[in-house]
């Protein structure tokens, strides 16, 4: 059950009010009337700060595709820890993990490390307007890609402020300056030819097109290879570059949901799961672009520094994590995640609730209505959805199953046959008592 207020996670939260804005940094799985704290994780399950176990269907935000504490990534990371925990130096480990990406993901022929996906989507931003000389950046509606000023454009789009045409740039964070949201092209996801159109007028001043093939705020559906393949031939012809964010699909192929897409785009954003757990980030892509970063021939067109940025923790961590997640992984993974849409789907018409489950392969995502996703508006949740949506989390933690608050699941291989039917069973029940 949800902890009391009795729990250490209600004490925590009380003391935590004192020295953190609102007590939280978690906010993304903030809950009232405070959030359960975790103690430690093992494989699937995460045991709270009172003792409760529960099913772990989150993973860090999709960064733990091998679930808590695997062996053989925690022992890599502590012998990297003991041997050194970061140098003003290159590691061997960073061109280790650079040559597996290389040889992984047909389009990067180079990388350059971050912390973060924030960082990763920022430098792909700045290398496209080095290379170009353009500065404005086209996104998906909705689409998130971290919390750079430029990407957060239309995050906080809603029926109240998008009006009947073209998406507008409407700010994230208060205090966004003009030039930001002048500078952002913001487009309708899958729409070919609204897309065409608005890159066609922008195509002076436009530098490149951000695009996350299966963006979770947009319904957690797919790209659609012509959608994709639109935008390839436009950016080219237009002078443009293609950047294509897997800084959560990179869980979805081993050469990226572009791979399985089809796509060939001129830099990719990873992070995640690339990390073993570890704060990671990377931009890759075509050499000759990747060159703004060279600092060999003296001052780079884009400067990079980053004081952890390849940490050899982090290196030797996701190495192994990456190592282990061979081509029988991935298929497994993304088999469970039918398996467990379909479960979804059953629980929604046996509790006779209009329901859907989208997603592809792990990543899946859970919505209360039936309408037909094809974009970030028809995915949009009335009030009324998202508040069964926050029960439906509620109910499910109460069953000991952890997923997002806004509904995303995305699952590990440290899940078994057994696990998944749990999760599918306290779906069912879960919603059996909504209904
Ligand atoms: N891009 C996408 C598609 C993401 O989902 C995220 C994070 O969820 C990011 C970028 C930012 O990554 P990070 O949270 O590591 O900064």
């Amino acid at each position: 059950m949800y902890p009391d207020s009795q729990s250490r996670s209600s004490q925590l939260y009380a003391r935590a009010k004192h020295s953190l804005p609102g007590g939280n940094t978690r906010t993304t799985v903030f809950m009232k009337p405070y959030p359960i704290y975790a103690a430690s994780g093992a494989g699937c399950r995460v045991v709270d700060v009172d003792g409760v176990s529960r099913i772990d269907c989150i993973n860090n935000f999709t960064a733990l595709i091998h679930g808590h504490g695997q062996p053989e990534v925690v022992a890599a990371a502590c012998a990297q820890i003991a041997r050194g925990t970061s140098f003003g130096m290159p590691t061997e480990a960073e061109i280790e993990l650079a040559e597996l990406l290389c040889a992984r993901v047909a389009s990067i022929e180079a990388v350059r490390f971050t912390n973060s996906g924030t960082e990763a989507v920022m430098m792909a931003i700045k290398a496209a307007r080095a290379f170009t000389g353009k500065r404005k950046i086209a996104k998906v509606e909705g689409a998130y890609h971290g919390s750079y000023d430029y990407a957060e454009t239309s995050l906080d789009a809603t029926p109240a402020n998008w009006g009947e045409g073209s998406p507008l740039s409407v700010p994230y964070a208060q205090g966004t300056p003009q030039g930001v949201l002048d500078d952002v092209v913001v487009l309708p996801f899958n729409d070919i030819e609204a897309t065409e159109a608005l890159l066609r007028t922008h195509a002076a001043s436009l530098a490149g097109v951000l695009v996350d093939p299966v963006p979770n705020r947009v319904g957690l559906i797919p790209a659609s290879e012509a959608y994709l393949a639109a935008l390839r031939r436009l950016t080219t012809e237009l002078g443009m570059l293609l950047i294509i964010d897997e800084v959560i699909t990179l869980r979805l192929a081993s050469g990226g949901a572009q791979s399985r897409y089809g796509v060939v785009p001129d830099l990719t954003t990873v992070g995640k799961i690339m990390g073993g757990g570890f704060p990671v980030g990377a931009v890759g892509g075509r050499a000759e672009v990747m060159a703004v970063f060279d600092p060999s021939t003296g001052r780079p067109a884009v400067p990079h520094g980053g004081t952890f940025s390849a940490n050899p923790v982090t290196m030797a961590a996701g190495l192994t994590a990456m190592r282990l997640l061979d081509e029988a992984a991935h298929a497994r993974l993304n088999a469970q995640g039918d398996r467990l849409r379909d479960m979804i789907r059953a629980a929604f018409a046996n509790a006779g609730l209009p329901g859907q489950a989208t997603g592809v392969g792990s990543l899946i995502k859970v919505h209360f209505h039936a309408r037909p996703i094809r974009d970030y508006r028809s995915a949009f949740p009335t009030a009324e959805e998202q508040g069964l949506l926050s029960r439906l989390v509620l109910e499910l933690l109460n069953r000991g199953v952890i997923t997002a608050s806004y509904g995303l699941i995305a699952l590990s291989s440290a899940m078994d046959d057994a696990d998944i039917a749990t999760i599918g069973a306290a779906f069912d029940d879960a919603l059996r008592a909504i209904a």
